[in-house]
């Protein structure tokens, strides 16, 4: 690579940062030059990627913002991904208010909280990233995840329209099925069938997210604000179609082509 990484001089705080997807857009901006902030709500099991800052904080804690705002102040943060996030795999027949409660508290008051606390010393040009879901535009089965993953959308198209004026993007990263601690928690056929949606017939990496993510955050997206990336294997662009679609391939022929039976079953 010639000249500087495209992050070079950036501070950017990560959250989430122990975990899957957290830790792999860590690993993403220490490769293009930032300086990285690791929030996660502990670092007992072991440090962040060299390098990387290491910081506790709960999301959900307004108290624990302050102390890193404080921490942070009189140097510039160019970046904050909201990635802490929590699951609850209960129904819309038994799921609680207060189950709920929790999920929202982490899933969309962490990225409140951290907003709030940050922009302040965003200078422009700054980026903000939130982490939803590819749940957050589905009716996916675990409610209390799926209405946090819906109203975290909201939250980062108010903030864009907020901080614009101020030169600061405020963007959303939608994963599909990505293998990480959360995903593997699920049982088996969760799996099956989330990768069985997708069009690229597989699961995906933590780091395929990341460097879109970092996509976002550089000078190279500079005009993209209140957007939504999909970073699912083309599980949200199908809308059901790929039911209808694999249901009928096997009888699909295309005479453009040299016949051979294009599911494999010759
Ligand atoms: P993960 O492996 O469970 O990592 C999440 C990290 O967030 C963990 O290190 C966790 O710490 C931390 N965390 C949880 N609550 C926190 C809090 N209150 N304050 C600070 N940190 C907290 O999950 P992941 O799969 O990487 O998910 C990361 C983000 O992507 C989440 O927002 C998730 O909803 C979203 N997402 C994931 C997928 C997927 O397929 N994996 C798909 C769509 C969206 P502990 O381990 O100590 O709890």
């Amino acid at each position: 690579m010639t000249g500087a990484a495209p992050l070079d001089g950036r501070t950017v705080v990560v959250t989430g940062a122990a975990g899957g997807i957290g830790a792999a857009v860590v690993d993403v901006l220490l490769e293009r030059g930032a300086s990285v902030i690791a929030a996660d709500l502990s670092w007992d099991a072991g440090p962040p990627s060299a390098g990387a800052e290491p910081y506790d904080v709960d999301v959900a804690d307004e108290e624990a913002w302050a102390s890193l705002a404080h921490r942070l102040e009189g140097a510039p943060v160019h970046g904050l991904v909201a990635c802490a996030g929590i699951t609850w795999r209960a129904r819309v027949g038994d799921v609680r208010a207060t189950d709920l409660a929790r999920v929202h508290a982490v899933n969309v008051g962490g990225p409140l909280l951290g907003i709030q606390a940050l922009a302040p010393l965003m200078p422009p040009g700054a980026s903000v990233v939130v982490i939803g879901s590819l749940a957050g535009v589905n009716g996916h089965y675990p409610v209390a995840y799926t209405t946090s993953k819906w109203a975290v959308r909201g939250l980062a198209r108010s903030a864009s329209l907020e901080l614009g004026p101020r030169g600061i993007r405020v963007n959303v990263v939608d994963p599909g099925f990505i293998d990480t601690d959360m995903t593997r928690s699920a049982p088996e056929a969760f799996r099956e069938a989330s990768v069985g949606d997708t069009a690229l017939g597989r699961a995906g990496r933590p780091r395929e997210v990341a460097t879109v993510v970092a996509f976002l955050l550089g000078d190279d997206a500079s005009y993209v604000t209140g957007a939504e990336i999909a970073v699912d294997g083309g599980s949200s662009g199908h809308a059901g179609a790929k039911t209808v679609s694999d249901a009928l391939r096997p009888t699909y022929r295309n005479p453009s082509l040299p016949q051979h039976d294009p599911v494999g079953q010759e």
